[in-house]
């Protein structure tokens, strides 16, 4: 026989589904009245009532079966449970600091770092703080200054590494601020809200070199570790052939210390960590652990969820599955393209981010276009998106209003939840929304919170 290797085009689902959960179908007319129900708020419908939840991918993936024989044979021990150090071995292997304490998410993790090293006066440089750290900075009273590169940006530019820090502004900020008002130098990877860019090795060591020549420590929000270690192995020449453990490795070894999220490439549904080399901010930090989420072989989760944490942060390293997350979200991205829709350029690891300032430039900023269309695709199809532009922002702390710069829907995906058929699917329903735009309608808000309000308000579509 005189076969020639198949060169597939197709990226499958690097696994086959032996547990499922049903989704239900609703019609169009069930649609209208849930949605009116919950006040044209997304948020406070059911998820029973949802078809494609694509709210958010923290703690939305599924486990694998070796995370769930894990979790089977975890050690619930108060103190010292061999679960904690399976999941401490984990981080260690991956990361390679010193110290590992367990919180039970990203933002307990925040609390801990901040309320011990950040104070009134100082500055945290970032790339672009997510929402929970820079509460947590600002809580501590210091200020969160976000540095991303102008690239950065630009919704429709394309530029590998959109993510990265702007190194000059870092080194201006450190002369100007000087190093004393500076306790720790953040790097979120990838940049979360800022698309879910990546962050380029070589920006990674360029702020690890601005950090040590200051002697300030440069601490990474890891949330997404994985997927920008899959970047740099696509985007970045030199990384071609390393795998993405090893790149996840090169990445920690010029930092000091990370916070973690274990809803993301944690691959669990809870979980989190800070972890650092230095001794006595450690010691500090444990401290603070025992008062906020439990002993510190624990902090806050129980350990079954060290268990999957321990496997979660292996598995979502591995090639097969980062190239099929990776390739979804370009997927559905190259499909709204081709149909003509804006979408925030290059795709990003976790989400596609449309761009409804443009799709719907009839609908003014404060009736809210990318709200306006994140209430079709659920009338439309049953997808649940989330709307990142003035509903979102645009309360300002002196109750006026003012537009946000961008009028963005996110579509994050869920880890391992969704195949292909889901993402055509998908693509069908957004096109449809496109091919109906003029016949969208603006929103105004009739009850809202004073803070947050995205969550809680309850709106009515504008009638002319
Ligand atoms: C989700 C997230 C956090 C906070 O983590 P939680 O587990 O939701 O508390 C912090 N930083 C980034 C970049 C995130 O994406």
């Amino acid at each position: 026989m005189n076969l020639k290797p198949l060169q597939s085009q197709t990226i499958i689902e690097p696994f086959r589904i032996r547990s499922v959960e049903p989704i239900r179908f609703t019609t169009m007319d069930e649609r209208k009245s849930l949605l009116e129900k919950a006040g044209y708020n997304p948020f406070l419908l059911k998820a029973n009532d949802v078809l494609i939840d694509l709210l958010t991918d923290s703690g939305t993936g599924a486990l694998s079966s070796d995370q769930w024989s894990g979790m089977m044979a975890s050690d619930e021990s108060y103190a010292g449970s061999s679960s904690f150090y399976r999941f401490e071995a984990a981080v260690q292997d991956i990361t390679g600091f010193k110290h590992v304490i367990p919180t039970h998410q990203g933002r307990a993790a925040e609390n801990i770092l901040f309320t011990t090293i950040a104070k009134e006066g100082d500055v945290i440089p970032n790339n672009t703080h997510f929402d929970t750290t820079r509460a947590h900075v600002e809580h501590n009273k210091a200020e969160a200054r976000d540095m991303v590169i102008p690239e950065g940006k630009q919704p429709q530019l394309i530029h590998p590494f959109k993510g990265n820090m702007d190194i000059d502004a870092l080194e201006e900020t450190v002369e100007k601020v000087g190093h004393e008002r500076i306790p720790v130098i953040m790097l979120t990877i990838t940049n979360n809200s800022g698309g879910g860019q990546p962050v380029s090795m070589e920006n990674i060591r360029s702020v690890s070199q601005i950090a040590r020549k200051h002697n300030i420590p440069f601490i990474i929000d890891a949330c997404r570790f994985a997927e920008n270690s899959w970047f740099i192995k696509t985007r970045e020449e030199e990384y071609e052939d390393k795998s993405p453990i090893e790149i996840a490795r090169e990445i920690f070894s010029y930092a000091d210390g990370c916070t973690m999220s274990a809803k993301k490439d944690g691959m669990s549904n809870i979980g989190g960590f800070l972890a650092l080399n230095d001794d006595v901010l450690a010691q500090e930090c444990r401290s603070l652990v025992i008062l906020t989420e439990g002993f510190p072989t624990y902090g806050g989760m129980a350990g079954y969820d060290m268990e999957a944490v321990a496997k979660g942060l292996y598995e979502a390293l591995d090639e097969g599955y980062l190239r099929y997350r990776i390739r979804s979200s370009a997927y559905l991205g190259e499909k709204l393209t081709s149909a003509g829709i804006s979408i925030v350029q290059p795709t990003g690891g976790h989400a596609v981010y449309i761009d409804a300032k443009k799709m719907l430039p009839h609908i003014p900023p404060l009736e809210y276009p990318a709200w306006s269309l994140t209430n079709a695709v659920y009338l439309l199809g049953g997808v649940r998106a989330v709307e990142i532009g003035s509903v979102m922002f645009g309360l300002q702390p002196d109750g006026t209003e003012k537009d946000a710069s961008m009028e963005l829907v996110r579509l994050a995906f869920p880890r391992r939840v969704y195949t292909q058929s889901h993402v055509d699917y998908l693509a069908e329903v957004i096109i449809a929304a496109f091919e109906q735009r003029k016949n969208l309608k603006g929103y105004k808000i009739v009850k809202a919170p004073k803070v947050l309000r995205h969550f809680s308000a309850r709106l009515t579509p504008v009638e002319p």
